[in-house]
C-alpha cells in the first residue's frame, strides 16, 4: 500500500486536510491521536514520563498534564529529545501495525514532527502542508489558547517552511477557504490513486 506522510506546522491545516482525504473514504493514522492514546492513565508510556520529568505533571486523576508538558518541552530541548525518545519509538510501531492491517490502495499518515524526528522510514511520499505563518498564528490563536510567545516558541522547535518545501514530494497551500483545500485533496487524491495502481 502505498504510505503517504502529511506534515506541517503548527495550526497549518493538518488534521482539516486528513478529514477531507477521510471524507473520500481514504484510511488515514495520526500520530497525535496515537500519542494523546499511549499517554492515557496506566499506559506505560506516562510511568516512563513521569520517572523522567515529575509525578507534578499528574493532576488529580491522574491524567497527564499536558500545558504542563508542553511548556517544558518546548522552552528546553533537552527535555523534548527526552520526551520524544520516549514516545516515538512506542508511536512508530502503533502507526505501523495499524498499516499492516489496512486495506486500502493507499493511507495519509499524519506526522506533525516527520522532519523534525526522522519518522519518514517507511514513508513513500511527503506530503506537506504550506500556511503562510501569520496565518498558521491566527488560525492556532483561535483554536487555543496559546499566546503568540508560545505559537512562535513553538514554530522556532519546527523546521522552516523552506526546509519542508524542499523535503516535499507533494504540497497542499492552505491560504484559502476550506473549498479550496478541498478542490487540492481531490486532485491529489486522484494522482495517490493512479500512482497506487501503477
Ligand atoms: P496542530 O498541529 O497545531 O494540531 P493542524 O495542522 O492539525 O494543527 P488544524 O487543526 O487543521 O491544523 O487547523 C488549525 C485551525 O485552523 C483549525 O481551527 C481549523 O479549523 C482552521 N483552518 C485550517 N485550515 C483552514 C482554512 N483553509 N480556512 C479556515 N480555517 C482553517
Amino acid at each position: 500500500m502505498l504510505v503517504i506522510g502529511l506534515t506541517g506546522g503548527i495550526g497549518s491545516g493538518k488534521t482539516t486536510i486528513c478529514h477531507l482525504f477521510e471524507k473520500l473514504g481514504v484510511p488515514i493514522v495520526d500520530a497525535d491521536i496515537i500519542a494523546h492514546e499511549l499517554t492515557q492513565p496506566d499506559q506505560p508510556a506516562v510511568q516512563k514520563i513521569i520517572d523522567v520529568f515529575s509525578p507534578d505533571l499528574l493532576d488529580e486523576a491522574g491524567l497527564l498534564d499536558r500545558n504542563k508538558l508542553r511548556q517544558i518541552i518546548f522552552s528546553d530541548p533537552d527535555k523534548r529529545f527526552e520526551l520524544e525518545s520516549i514516545l516515538h519509538p512506542l508511536v512508530l510501531v502503533e502507526i505501523y501495525t495499524r498499516i499492516q492491517a489496512m486495506d486500502a490502495p493507499y493511507c495519509i499518515v499524519c506526522i506533525p514532527l516527520l522532519l523534525e524526528t526522522d519518522m519518514t522510514e517507511n514513508i513513500d511520499r511527503i506530503l506537506v502542508v504550506d500556511t503562510p505563518e501569520e496565518l498558521q498564528i491566527s488560525r492556532t490563536r483561535e483554536r487555543d489558547t496559546l499566546t503568540s510567545d508560545e505559537i512562535q516558541q513553538i514554530m522556532s522547535a519546527q523546521v522552516s517552511r523552506e526546509q519542508r518545501l524542499k523535503a516535499a514530494d507533494d504540497v497542499i497551500t492552505n491560504n484559502s477557504d476550506i473549498a479550496n483545500l478541498e478542490k487540492q485533496v481531490t486532485v491529489l487524491h486522484n494522482t495517490y490513486l493512479e500512482m497506487s495502481t501503477s
